[in-house]
């Protein structure tokens, strides 16, 4: 049966979420170098951040802002005090009709290590994420079609580390993707999970997410350099007696990438050096990707997923008929400025697709 294609495939939707500061960054009375400005729109470094009367401490470093005043805007702009709810509403529970319709969808993280990127996908058991509010809304729509769909949903939830793929719920040896005519993208040997509600997948997340990579380095020591990703297997059939059935599968993969940050900024020798290396790879891979689906508006093009794991085992989630958000998760402190900086920069490319 051919599809009606949903408004916006293929399509990549840009937003940005900014975390509030913390305690120790807003020490000295350092002034946020983002100011949201509206719904889509937000100021980086803007001029004046100081309000009359206070005056760079003795102690700042020495500061990098310099009044660039550059004005961003973007499908969506979150600002500190949005809600888990409210970014899910605005972002991933808009295309999670394209999943029940049958077509790949994917969401993801993207910032420097402390921009906010696991709180927005995983969250806290007082404040689930993404992850979370996806599966819940997902099995209130199933319930609701139940009597004209049968329903199977499945979940996995495995890391691109080093470029290899490990299986975060039921961890073993690296596994190996193989590209199906008929299924898409493969992952041999990894477990697929039917928890049966919400709280029970974000136990089963939390667990997943202690087998996470993690290594301490000399600039933060819980830095993950580990691409993590859940992907939501949703198989349905009509429940029409007499007529042939119509099967659709279809996944989500909700991804909370590695840290942004330039692997030059990290000073590990031997092995965190060819981490770091790995990392550029499939990040920088994943970019070249959407940076190509962003040229290629139109035209037959090349898209470059076999350049690493990650772009590999996402082939089918991204391009074609596929809706992506890419949520680029900043932080405001003025000790953050480059990666801040450098993650706005991307995420104005991104958007161009
Ligand atoms: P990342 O995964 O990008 O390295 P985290 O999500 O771990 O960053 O966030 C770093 C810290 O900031 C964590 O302690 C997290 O709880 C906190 N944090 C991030 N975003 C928010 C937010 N929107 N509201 C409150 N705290 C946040
Ligand atoms: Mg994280």
């Amino acid at each position: 049966m051919a599809h009606v294609s949903p408004a916006g495939e293929g399509s990549v939707a840009v937003v940005v979420r900014v975390r509030p500061q913390t305690p120790r960054e807003r020490e000295g009375n350092r002034q946020s170098v983002v100011r949201v400005v509206g719904d889509c729109m937000l100021v980086f470094d803007p001029e004046e951040a100081s309000p009359p009367g206070v005056f760079a401490q003795a102690q700042d470093p020495p500061s990098k802002r310099k009044g660039k005043n550059l004005t961003f805007a973007f499908d969506r702009v979150f600002g500190e005090s949005a809600t888990q709810a409210e970014v899910f509403e605005n972002t991933t529970k808009e295309i999670l009709d394209g999943v029940l319709n049958g077509y790949n969808c994917s969401v993801f993280a993207y910032g420097a290590t402390g921009a906010g990127k696991t709180h927005t996908m995983l969250g806290s058991e007082k404040e689930p994420g993404i992850m979370y509010f996806t599966m819940e809304e997902l099995y209130k729509q199933i319930e609701a079609r139940r009597e004209d769909k049968h329903c199977e949903v499945l979940v996995s939830y495995q890391e691109v580390y080093n470029e290899q793929i490990h299986d975060l719920l039921e961890p073993k040896g690296p596994l190996a993707i193989q590209e199906d005519p008929e299924k898409g993208v493969v992952v041999q040997g990894l477990s697929y999970h039917q928890p049966k509600s919400a709280g029970q997948l974000l136990e089963m997340l939390r667990r997943g997410n202690l087998n996470r990579t993690q290594h301490p380095t000399d600039i933060n020591a819980t830095s993950s350099r580990s691409h993590a990703v859940f992907q939501i297997h949703v198989k349905q059939r009509d429940r029409v007696v007499g007529i042939t059935r119509d099967l659709r599968v279809a996944k989500m993969s909700l991804i909370d990438l590695a840290g942004s940050e330039r692997a030059s900024a990290t000073k590990g020798k031997g092995e965190r050096r060819r981490e770091g290396a790995n990392i550029n790879r499939s990040l920088l891979a994943l970019i070249n990707v959407i940076n190509s689906l962003a040229d290629a508006k139109g035209k037959k093009p090349h898209i470059p997923y076999r350049d690493s794991k990650l772009t590999r085992l996402l082939k089918d989630s991204i391009g074609g008929n596929c809706r992506t958000i890419m949520i680029a998760a900043v932080s405001p402190s003025a000790l953050s400025y480059e990666d801040t900086y450098n993650t706005l920069k991307y995420a104005n490319r991104a958007k161009e697709i």
